[in-house]
């Protein structure tokens, strides 16, 4: 087990440290941002969507390890997904770093694993799920910022 969390400790620094993804993306046509009061985390989300399915996701901001590597781990697992199918894995990724609700073993969350310590760091959750809450705001075409605060 502790060599599975240094694996997942060092994947977790190096997104952090060089986030994938990370940039201003040309035709993108959704688009949200978010806030994180509580770290100061912030990030903006660009996504371009075809046919149904997000065919590619990009971010800039600025914020704590944790966020920058969750938003760039988000972005690697979108590409190729529907609307529906991103839902379903933000509900499972929230049961693993709340450890509130059923997790369900679907769809599975690949590398999106190595974020399941934060569920030992409560401060932390909104940390990693700021970015997926900015893309929900970003499919249902918000333009006002969303804070994980209220
Ligand atoms: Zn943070």
């Amino acid at each position: 087990m502790s060599e599975l969390r240094e694996l997942y400790q060092e994947m977790i620094i190096d997104h952090g440290r060089h986030p994938r993804n990370f940039g201003p993306l040309a035709d993108a046509d959704h688009h949200a941002e978010g806030f994180n009061p509580l770290c100061g985390d912030r990030i903006k989300l660009q996504l371009k969507v075809r046919d149904g399915r997000i065919e590619d996701a990009r971010f800039e901001g600025v914020g704590c390890a944790i966020s920058t590597a969750s938003a760039s781990l988000m972005t690697e697992a979108l590409k190729g997904r529907s609307e529906e199918e991103v839902r379903a894995l933000f509900d499972e990724f929230r049961a693993m770093v709340t450890g509130e609700g059923e997790r369900r073993g679907e769809p599975p969350l690949g590398k999106l694993e190595v974020l399941g310590g934060v569920q030992e760091f409560p401060s932390r959750v909104k940390c990693a799920t700021l970015a997926w809450h900015t893309l929900l705001a970003a499919l249902r075409g918000e333009s006002s910022p969303v804070s994980t605060e209220g």
